[in-house]
C-alpha cells in the first residue's frame, strides 16, 4: 500500500447555498482492517455527481441525507488490496461507493453493489460512460424519451457527461439533436467532437428564440438535466404528444428556496405532452444491456465519452464544485 494513512474528506456543515469548499474538513485516519468475508479497496479514482450536492443538505430525497462528520460521499473505482472474501481476489479492480478518501470497506450488503471492471474497459469509462451517467443517458433518453427516427430533440446540461451521451445516442438513432450548454467552447464541442446538429449557448442566447429558431416544428423530447428557466423555455416549444424526461434540475441544488414551478407547465395540456421523472437506479437489472449497445457503438466511432479528469485527493472539494461553476467538461474524475 502506498499510503500508510487513510485520508478523507468530511461533511463539515451543511452549505447554506452555493457549496464552498470551507463545507468539507479534511482528515488522516487509520486504515480500516477487512473483517471476515470483507475486503479492502483502495480508491483510485473518485467520480463526481451533482446528486451529492443535494444530500448534503437535510431535505427528503431519494436516499437520507449525508450527516455532519460523514465521509462525503461519491461513486469511485479502486483496486482490491485485502480480501477476505473469495469472489475478490488481491489487485481486481472494481467500481462502488468508495466515497471521498483513500481506503474503504464496502459493508457486507454494499459488497453486492461493488462489481468489477470488466477487463478491456478503462478506469475512466467504467466511471463515465459505462457509469452512473451513461447509463442515466442511454434509459432515461430509450425509456423514458422513447426517440423515432425525425424526432427533434432538445437537451439541456448538453456539454456535461448525461447530456452529451444523450445527444450521441439521439442521433444514432436518426433524430435531429439540439443541445442548451454555457458558452462558446462547450457549444463549439458538441457540434465538432459530440454530433450533434445545434446548440444552443444559455449564457450569452436567448434560450426561448434559440429554441424556436432551431426547432421549428417543435421539440418531440426534451432531455432536462437543469430545471429553472431553461425547463420554462423548453416546455414554451413542445411538438404534439412530447415527452419531457425529467431527469434533474442542477441550477437548483444550490439554492435555499425550491424555486417555483415553471409557468408554461399547462403547454402540457395544449400539446397533449407528457413530463416523467426517472432514477437509474431502477434500471440496474438492464444494465449489461446498455453496455453492450454503447460498446457497440464506441467501437463503431459513433459514440465518445469526454472525461474531465483532476488530481489529487487534496483537490476533492475544487473539483466537485467544477460541477456547479460549468468548469467541467465532460464527466467529472479525480484521479488519486
Ligand atoms: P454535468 O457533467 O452535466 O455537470 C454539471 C453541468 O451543469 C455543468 O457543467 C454546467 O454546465 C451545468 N450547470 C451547473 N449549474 C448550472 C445552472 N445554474 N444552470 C444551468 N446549468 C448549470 O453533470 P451530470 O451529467 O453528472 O448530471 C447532469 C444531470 O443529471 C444533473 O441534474 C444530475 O442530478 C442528473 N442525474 C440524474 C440521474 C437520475 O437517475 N435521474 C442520475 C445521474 C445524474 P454549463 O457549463 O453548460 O452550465
Amino acid at each position: 500500500m502506498s499510503n500508510k494513512i487513510n485520508r478523507q474528506w468530511l461533511l463539515k456543515e451543511r452549505p447554506p447555498g452555493m457549496v464552498q469548499e470551507s463545507n468539507f474538513e479534511f482528515r488522516e485516519h487509520s486504515i480500516p482492517d477487512p473483517g471476515e468475508g470483507e475486503v479492502l479497496v483502495q480508491n483510485v479514482y473518485l467520480s463526481f455527481d451533482p446528486t451529492f450536492r443535494g444530500q448534503m443538505t437535510d431535505r427528503p430525497n431519494y436516499v437520507p441525507p449525508m450527516q455532519i462528520g460523514d465521509v462525503m460521499r461519491g461513486a469511485s473505482a479502486g483496486r482490491i488490496v485485502k480480501s477476505n472474501h473469495s469472489d475478490f481476489q488481491e489487485g481486481e479492480l472494481v467500481v462502488g461507493a468508495g466515497g471521498w478518501q483513500d481506503y474503504f470497506i464496502p459493508s457486507s450488503s454494499d459488497l453486492m453493489s461493488i462489481s468489477k471492471i470488466p477487463e478491456g474497459v478503462s478506469i475512466p469509462n467504467s466511471l463515465s460512460i459505462f457509469g452512473i451517467t451513461g447509463l442515466t443517458a442511454y434509459f432515461g433518453l430509450l425509456d423514458i424519451g422513447r426517440p423515432k427516427e425525425g424526432d427533434t430533440v432538445l437537451v439541456s446540461g448538453a456539454a456535461g457527461a448525461v447530456g452529451s451521451v444523450v445527444g450521441q445516442i439521439a442521433k444514432i438513432k436518426g433524430c435531429k439533436v439540439v443541445g442548451i450548454a454555457g458558452g462558446q467552447e462547450k457549444c463549439d464541442w458538441l457540434i465538432r467532437n459530440a454530433n450533434f446538429d445545434v446548440a444552443i449557448d444559455y449564457k450569452n442566447e436567448n434560450v426561448f428564440h434559440g429554441i424556436q429558431k432551431y426547432c421549428p416544428d417543435g421539440v418531440n423530447i426534451y432531455f432536462e438535466n437543469v430545471g429553472g428557466d431553461i425547463l420554462e423555455a423548453a416546455l414554451g416549444c413542445l411538438a404534439q404528444r412530447a415527452r419531457v424526461v425529467l431527469c434533474g434540475g442542477i441550477s437548483s441544488y444550490n439554492s435555499e428556496e425550491v424555486p417555483p414551478g415553471p409557468r408554461s407547465l399547462m403547454s402540457l395540456v395544449r400539446t397533449r405532452s407528457s413530463m416523467e421523472g426517472f432514477l437509474i437506479i431502477d434500471y440496474v437489472e438492464q444494465f449489461h444491456q446498455a453496455v453492450k449497445d454503447m460498446s457497440e457503438w464506441i467501437a463503431e466511432g459513433r459514440l465518445v465519452s469526454q472525461e474531465d479528469i483532476q488530481e489529487g485527493l487534496e483537490n476533492a472539494p475544487k473539483t466537485f464544485i467544477r460541477l456547479f461553476t460549468g468548469e467541467n467538461r465532460g464527466k467529472q474524475l479525480l484521479k488519486l
